[in-house]
């Protein structure tokens, strides 16, 4: 679509560049800004040719730059990548899943990126929902030149609304090695077949047994659910039932959602029992 609005553009290289004029917003993919009217906003400030690496790999875990589109992480988790995938992180191979969760064409895979997807933050944000069942933080950098870090699950605080301050850039978003060496499942439900995630339910068990399931898409904002060991059938049930922003719109009904997200959990459950 036709930005009307938008009058300039500029490509950051340098974090000087990131400083926003009145009137400007941080561009990425541009696969939701393009999508609509952004009244208000008479520039863009590209954060793609910042050159920031894709995937950066060290002891305590995996880098995503905020800059990597969706389908070089997908890539990257099918071996056909320079950089090869850590054989322990058998959590890697929910990469596809998650990503699949997100409705969108080839197209919007190979331009959105991960740090759009996750500053969008849509309820049904794909990559907040990998990104919060791997106890993933957000690196932000700060317009006095600080940087902050947040898990993502606190940087989304609603449907479209997150933590960001204004002038607030997001650098990476980074898993954990514990995490991405953990036995994870991720299970979705659209009301349509191929709409848009009505529920996303993911279950993981770390090396040390503790549990920790995640609802999105069917709440506000992500729930995160943490157990000792892997709970029983009824405990995981009223953990997930109890949790607080079910909410209804056209892709659902809050009752629908908490009924899915129960079911889903539970068939989670089973298949990390067995
Ligand atoms: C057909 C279609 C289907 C879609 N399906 C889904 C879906 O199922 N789920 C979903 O969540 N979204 C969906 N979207 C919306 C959007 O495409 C995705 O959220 C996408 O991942 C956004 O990434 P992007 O890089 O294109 O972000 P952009 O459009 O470039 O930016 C999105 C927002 O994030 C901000 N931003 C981007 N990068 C940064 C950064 N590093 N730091 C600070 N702010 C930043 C921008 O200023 C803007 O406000 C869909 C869009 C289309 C067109």
């Amino acid at each position: 679509m036709d930005i009307t609005t938008v009058s300039h553009y500029r490509r950051a290289r340098t974090r000087d560049d990131l400083a926003l004029a009145p009137g400007e917003v941080i561009l990425a993919g541009g696969t939701w800004l393009m999508s609509e009217p952004q009244p208000g906003t008479t520039g863009f400030v590209d954060v793609t040719t910042m050159g920031w690496p894709d995937i950066e790999i060290a002891a305590g875990g995996l880098r995503i730059g905020a800059t990597c589109t969706i389908a070089t992480l997908v890539a990257w988790s099918r071996g056909a990548h320079e950089i090869p995938v850590p054989e322990a992180w058998d959590a890697v191979a929910m990469i596809p899943d998650a990503a699949n969760a997100l409705l969108a064409s080839f197209k919007i895979w190979n331009t959105a990126t991960v740090g759009g997807n996750v500053c969008q933050s849509f309820a049904a944000g794909a990559l907040i929902s990998l990104a919060v069942a791997l106890d993933g933080v957000a690196r932000v950098w700060q317009p006095d030149g600080g940087e902050r870090v947040l898990p993502v699950a606190e940087l989304i605080t609603g449907n479209a609304e997150n933590a960001l301050l204004p002038g607030e850039v997001l650098r990476s978003v980074e898993l954990p090695a514990h995490a991405l060496e953990s036995r994870v499942l991720l299970r979705k439900i659209a009301l349509a077949e191929l709409g848009r995630s009505g529920a996303v339910v993911t279950g993981r068990v770390d090396g040390d047994a503790a549990a920790v399931f995640t609802v999105t898409a069917a709440t506000l904002r992500p729930v995160v659910l943490r157990f000792a060991s892997l709970p029983d059938a009824a405990s995981l049930a009223a953990a997930v039932g109890d949790a607080p922003g079910f909410y209804t719109d056209s892709l659902g009904a809050a009752d629908w959602r908490r009924g899915v997200s129960i079911e889903l959990a539970e068939r989670i459950r089973t298949e990390l029992a067995a």
